[in-house]
């Protein structure tokens, strides 16, 4: 989608810093980081959300989820305790429809989330 922010970070039109990529997925440090550690883990292909994403089931939904967790493992959280949010329509406060998982951590997260 030539319109859509990630696309951009996925065809390099946008810088990122890039902590982690496969074949079909993409890490990116968020530019307005809430923890220590707060990355950001899309599909390469554009799906707007997460319900989209599921929908495609094609095993790139199982894909994001391996690589947020080699993204914790690499960034040394993974022991300590992680986060994976996928905000999920505006309502949830999600700004970019395209796809993405936060991979929160490096501190205390209290439950229940704001
Ligand atoms: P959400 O509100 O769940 O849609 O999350 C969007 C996230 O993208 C926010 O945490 C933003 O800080 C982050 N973000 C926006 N623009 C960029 C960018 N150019 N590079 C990295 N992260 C970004
Ligand atoms: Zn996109």
């Amino acid at each position: 989608m030539s319109d859509c922010l990630f696309c951009k970070i996925v065809a390099k039109e946008i810088p990122a810093e890039i902590v982690y990529e496969t074949g079909r997925t993409l890490a990116f440090r968020d530019i307005n980081p809430q923890a220590p550690t707060h990355v950001l883990v899309i599909p390469k292909e554009h799906h707007a959300d997460a319900a989209a994403l599921a929908e495609a089931d094609d095993g790139l939904a199982d894909e994001v989820l391996k690589a947020a967790h080699a993204v914790a493992v690499q960034e040394g959280v993974a022991e300590g305790g992680y986060r994976v949010v996928f905000n999920t329509g505006a309502g949830a406060g999600q700004t970019v429809f395209h796809v993405h998982a936060h991979i929160l951590g490096g501190r205390g997260l209290t439950w229940p989330p704001g």
